[in-house]
């Protein structure tokens, strides 16, 4: 139990663009494959949520921004494996493409509700990118409770199912911005925190798995094997420093 770890994976976008927020579709065919060949089962944060993850290790894959390529390149390979994934999606801008600070030029794509539709009727799970991607943490409360409120709304409107998850955009929540998410009903939130979530990790603080740090072989399968714990360090460290000296929204 102490050392039971669920790494929560982050993926944006699945293409050749470059920058921080893209793999390329080689890389990531390569970490599913890897992933497939470990065992680690890859399970869903519903599975986290209500406590049924009782492996020592499990995976589960979250993709931020909702971008074309993730129905075009990355949904393909994860149906091939069998693998369930979490879709985070910013709901003004679906059927657009990306609008908002510290996007890529020229922007990106976005999935438009027909294809998010088809998507969840084949079994991707969709949580709210808020409405419009702003920094939670910068917002009024009325502004804020909108965003996590209406964006949760709206997606359980046109799925017509639950919407229990959330990824605050650029990873930025503090102590208001969790508690306004836990009065909007969320069961789950993550950050961008590099580490390992346990089953006492705080569900409204999930730290993830950056997967660019992972784009060699070697090192994503001693990863997975609990071999990898001294880079994941390094990465940490780098990432914070890193953070200092950026605005929060770089390269997120
Ligand atoms: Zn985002």
């Amino acid at each position: 139990m102490a050392d039971r770890r669920i790494d929560i994976l982050m993926y944006h976008s699945i293409s050749e663009r470059g920058g921080a927020t893209a793999i390329g579709p080689e890389v990531f065919a390569m970490q599913m494959e890897v992933l497939a060949a470990s065992g680690v089962p890859v399970l869903t944060l519903d599975d986290l949520a209500e406590g049924r993850i009782r492996v020592p290790r499990a995976v589960v894959l979250t993709f931020d921004d909702g971008f074309q390529d993730f129905a075009e390149t990355a949904w393909p390979l994860l149906k091939r494996h069998g693998f369930p994934a979490m879709v985070y999606l910013p709901t003004d801008y679906l059927g657009s493409v990306e609008g908002w600070r510290g996007i890529a030029s020229p922007p990106r794509p976005l999935m438009d509700w027909d294809t998010v539709h088809d998507l969840a009727a084949a079994g991707c799970g969709f949580g709210s990118h808020t409405l419009s991607h702003p920094a939670l943490t910068s917002l009024s409360e009325p502004e804020l409770d909108r965003e996590v409120t209406q964006s949760r709304q709206i997606l359980e409107a046109r799925l017509a199912r639950p919407v229990r998850h959330i990824a605050p955009p650029y990873g930025l929540a503090d102590a208001r911005v969790r508690a306004a998410i836990g009065r909007a009903g969320y069961a789950t939130s993550v950050s961008t925190r590099l580490a390992s979530a346990t089953p006492n990790s705080n569900l409204l603080d999930l730290p993830r798995i950056e997967m660019f740090y992972f784009a060699d072989r070697h090192r994503w399968s001693d990863h997975l094997a609990g071999r990898g714990r001294g880079y994941m360090l390094r990465r940490r460290a780098l990432r914070a420093a890193r953070a200092r000296l950026l605005s929060p929204w770089a390269g997120l």
